[in-house]
């Protein structure tokens, strides 16, 4: 055999029609390690063996050629994968073997990067609803905070006997009003105290007490105007901040307030208020407008109740 031939980068071999090895190169020996092996069969696992007779007598026999047959041989580092082409000359099959097995390997790697690519996508997908459901959590959640927010804040500028502004609303409103008023807006309070309290307390309890001073604040509500703000500055004391009022309109306001209440149908314990009228007058701040307006409480007290007082 032609050295090249002997050393050439693939298996070859020469068998005779009754399958016996007449040539083989070093390649191919070294390929399966095998000595001195006689028949074909020698080279094939008993697998290849079987497919190997039914595939490839007849396939020689009819064409001259069989190409591309997988078969595995027998070696030392165990079963090795090979691609033969065989060409029959001359009454010979001449064969030509190349190493499937780097292929082989190949084709498992790139199967395992496929599996593992699927395993990616699967769990990315995993990941991606898991990440959905959480979104939609915390967007819930995010609600939730708002809506919470929303009470809180609501809370905190609310009385929560009687559902009106408080006290704390009251300062921030009137401190707003008074900034304008400096600019020639005109605002006026009235500070409304109910007359002897405490009496109703005394007589009927205080629960009632508690429905009295709940049924005066719908009552109060339900009179001012649309604009007008009433809060519960504390015990039996309110406020009605009337904007864009002046002294006029805040007694006519009192005065119509304290009418109507003394004239009302009291669902509980019919009650009278006193008030204090005070407007807006340069220099005024929060302190000063509702201390004038107490002032004038005290005179309306003291002047024998249920009655307004203003300047
Ligand atoms: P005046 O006509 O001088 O205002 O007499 P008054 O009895 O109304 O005034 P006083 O200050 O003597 O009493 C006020 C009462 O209001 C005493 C207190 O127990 C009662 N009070 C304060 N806050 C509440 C409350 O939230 N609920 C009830 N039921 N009573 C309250
Ligand atoms: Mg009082
Ligand atoms: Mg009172």
């Amino acid at each position: 055999m032609e050295q090249q031939l002997d050393r050439a980068p693939c298996g070859y071999l020469v068998l005779d029609q009754g399958l016996r090895i007449v040539e083989m190169n070093t390649t191919l020996r070294t390929m399966t390690g095998t000595e001195n092996p006689q028949h074909m069969h020698d080279l094939l696992t008993a697998a290849s063996r079987v497919y190997f007779h039914t595939y490839f007598i007849p396939s020689i026999m009819m064409y001259g050629t069989v190409n591309e047959m997988f078969l595995t041989l027998k070696s030392k580092a165990g079963p090795m994968p090979v691609l033969m082409n065989t060409t029959e000359r001359d009454g010979f099959y001449e064969c030509a073997l190349i190493q499937m097995s780097v292929r082989g390997e190949y084709e498992k790697e790139l199967l395992l990067a496929k599996r593992k690519a699927e395993d990616i996508n699967r769990e990315t997908a995993e990941a991606y609803g898991k990440l959905q459901i959480l979104m939609g959590k915390v967007e819930s959640k995010q609600l939730e905070l708002m809506d919470l927010n929303l009470e809180l804040q609501h809370l905190a500028i609310t009385d929560q006997l009687t559902g009106l502004k408080n006290r704390r609303y009251l300062e921030e409103q009137l401190n707003n009003l008074l900034r304008q008023a400096s600019n020639g807006r005109k605002v006026a309070v009235l500070v409304l105290d109910i007359d002897h309290f405490k009496q109703v307390n005394d007589t009927y309890g205080h629960q009632m007490g508690d429905a009295v001073l709940q049924e005066l604040a719908w009552r109060l509500e339900a009179e001012v105007g649309a604009e007008d703000v009433v809060a519960r500055l504390g015990g039996e004391e309110f406020v009605v901040i009337m904007p864009d009022a002046g002294a006029e309109e805040g007694q006519a306001m009192g005065n119509a307030l304290c009418s109507r209440l003394a004239s009302a149908d009291w669902q509980h314990i019919p009650v009278t208020v006193s008030i204090g009228v005070a407007a807006y007058v340069p220099g005024d701040k929060v302190e000063s407008l509702l201390s004038r307006a107490d002032g004038f409480l005290y005179k309306a007290k003291a002047s024998g109740r249920n009655c307004v007082v203003g300047n």
